[in-house]
This record gives structure tokens, C-alpha cells and sequence, in this order.
């Protein structure tokens, strides 16, 4: 209990680090998968031959593939609020607050909450030409690039009540923000997915083993260097919090080796006082004693203490020493104990 109180500080961070280290580890991991997978995955055109290709597989399924083509919609695509001659086939509306916050720390920061996001999505494929393949759930994405549309802010003219209320609550309003972006109808893009025949042709969708859905405009080689660069990143976090673990793992190890040195060279002391007292003792005894005056124990040295409550005179110091709990005479327990002056 001692112990730890004398390494709280270091037991928090290694807490907290280990946890993030966890993350780091976990994410890495994550990432190195989606990215070898992605390194093999293949790319396919949208043409007569996909069909062909897809029955090479196991089960008619290609796990993970790449396909790049135009956006259609099935149907009558959505089309934008702010801007009617903008049609597309997935819209996030998103409302966010801009707020200066008061921090934990007591300074004020510029903070973004949303306070309120919609999608809206119509069903629709990936042609080119008279091919095309069903884009399934595109929602689910992991990485869905869309357009910006429309991005509002309204600034907020606050009162003097406004500030008052701020500066108590610790928020003051700045304004509110408006975005609409869309996946346009028409627009060129990559996607990555699990390719497999369906009722009315073929699907692009979420793979089943975990790997994400990527609905982007980047191409699959600007997609791998960004999946590795953040790859790289990931490194250089965990060195870091490896490094704060194995810093702050020394300490308590280092703390923990000096205090057992401390309590051994204590214990020493503790042992050398004892023999020296005990041998001044010896020096000093009257070796002409009756059987009376003699310890109950040894029956050699005086009796020279007396132990309370129960009052008895029986023990000399070295026999007191061992004896803890029960008086020798009486049973009873043994409180405290005090030098006995016979005269
Ligand atoms: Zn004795
Ligand atoms: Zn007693």
C-alpha cells in the first residue's frame, strides 16, 4: 500500500499509456490488413469480361476488387437543397454548432459540435458504357469522398445576457454551419468492395470479413499511400507511448529496487542496535541472583520486565523480545510492556 502510493504518478500514466497503446496496437493491425489486402486485390474493368471473372472464384464472390466508373441512379436522383441544378444519388445535410468552450484547463478554444447530420441515398450503379454494377448499403462506407454543395455559416450578434450567461456556463455561441454534400450523378469514382452476381446482374458491396467499403475519387494507388502514410503514423505513436510505458515501467522498478535496498540495510541496523544492547545488557547483569529473581524463561537472566494489563513480572528484555501475544504466567494478552526496577 505504501508502495503504491509511492508510485501513483507513474501507475496513472502507465494506466492511461497501456490503454492507448492498446488502441494504437489494435488500429495498426487494422490498418496493415486493409492494406496488404488492398495491395492484392485485383482491379477490374467494368466490361463483357467481369462476369467471366467473377465465376473463377469460389462461390461466384471476388472478396475484395476495385471498379471504377460513372455514377447512375436507378431511379429519380436526389437533388439538392440549395442548389436545384445539382442531382446526385447520396446527400449528408450536417447542422454544427461553432462554440469558444472554456477547457478543463481554463483557457478558452474554438470547438465544432454537430448538433444534427441527415442521409439521404437512392439506389444506383457504376457504368461504363452499357455495363454497369449495383452499388449496394454505399452508406456503410468507410471512406465516402462527396462534393460540397453548400457550406453556410451564420455568424450569432450575441447580447450582453448572451456574454454574462458565457462566461458563467463557459460556452459562448459563435454561430451555426450548413453543409450539403453529395455523390453527384455523373461523377468518376473508385469503388472497393465485395464483388458478386446478384437476381439482376452484379453488386459492388461492404465485404463480409470486416474489411471496409471505399466509395472514393482517388485512384487504388493514391489510396494505398495514404492508407500507408497513416500506417507510418501509427508508427511513430506507438514508439512514442512505447517509450512513456517502458519510462515510466523503469521508474516504478527503479523506486521499487531502492526501497527493498533501504528496508535491508534498515534491517541490518535493526539487528546490529539489537546485539549491541543486548551484549551491554549482559555486562551489566548481577550474576548472583536467587531463583526468584531469575526470568521464567531462560532462568539465567534478572527480570526486568513488567507486561500489562495483567501486571507480571517474569520476563528479562531478550525473552521479551520473542515472547508477542500471551503473558507465560497468567495467558492473558500482552497490551504493552514497560522496564521493571527491582530494588
Ligand atoms: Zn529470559
Ligand atoms: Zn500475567
Amino acid at each position: 500500500m505504501e508502495f503504491l502510493s509511492e508510485v501513483i504518478g507513474e501507475a496513472v500514466v502507465l494506466s492511461i499509456d497501456s490503454l492507448i497503446l492498446g488502441l494504437c496496437i489494435k488500429q495498426l493491425s487494422k490498418c496493415k490488413h486493409i492494406l496488404n489486402t488492398l495491395q492484392s486485390a485485383p482491379v477490374l474493368g467494368i466490361d463483357s469480361s467481369l462476369q467471366k471473372e467473377i465465376s473463377k472464384y469460389p462461390n461466384d464472390v471476388i472478396p475484395y476488387a476495385v471498379v471504377r466508373g460513372l455514377v447512375k441512379p436507378l431511379g429519380n436522383p436526389i437533388t439538392s437543397n440549395y442548389n436545384q441544378t445539382v442531382t446526385g444519388v447520396i446527400q449528408r445535410l450536417t447542422i454544427k454548432e461553432h462554440v469558444v468552450a472554456r477547457t478543463s484547463a481554463g483557457f478558452w478554444s474554438d470547438q465544432t459540435r454537430t448538433i444534427h447530420e441527415v442521409c439521404n441515398s437512392t439506389p444506383f450503379v457504376l457504368c461504363n458504357g452499357k455495363y454497369s454494377i449495383e452499388v449496394i448499403d454505399a452508406l456503410a462506407a468507410e471512406l465516402l469522398d462527396l462534393d460540397v454543395i453548400s457550406d453556410k455559416f451564420e455568424p450569432m450578434s450575441p447580447g450582453v445576457i448572451d456574454h454574462v450567461w458565457g462566461f458563467f456556463s463557459g460556452v459562448r455561441q459563435r454561430g451555426l454551419q450548413t453543409m450539403e454534400e453529395m455523390l453527384r450523378d455523373g461523377s468518376y469514382i473508385t469503388v472497393i468492395g465485395e464483388i458478386s452476381k446478384s437476381s439482376g446482374g452484379i453488386k459492388i458491396q461492404p465485404p463480409r470479413d470486416g474489411l471496409p467499403l471505399f466509395l472514393t475519387t482517388a485512384t487504388k494507388s493514391s489510396l494505398l499511400k495514404r492508407l500507408s502514410s497513416s500506417k507510418d503514423f501509427l508508427r511513430i505513436l506507438l514508439v512514442l507511448f512505447g517509450s512513456i510505458g517502458a519510462i515510466a515501467s523503469g521508474r516504478i522498478a527503479y523506486k521499487y529496487i531502492k526501497r527493498r535496498r533501504r528496508k535491508i540495510a534498515e534491517d541490518v541496523m535493526k539487528k546490529q542496535l539489537a546485539a549491541g544492547r543486548k551484549e551491554r545488557r549482559a555486562q551489566n547483569r548481577d550474576k548472583n541472583l536467587s531463583e526468584v529473581q531469575l526470568c521464567v524463561v531462560c532462568s539465567e537472566n534478572p527480570k526486568e520486565v513488567i507486561l500489562l494489563p495483567c501486571g507480571h513480572v517474569c520476563l528479562c528484555e531478550d525473552c521479551s523480545d520473542n515472547i508477542q501475544d500471551k503473558c507465560p504466567i497468567c495467558r492473558e494478552r500482552i497490551d504493552s510492556r514497560a522496564p521493571a526496577f527491582i530494588t
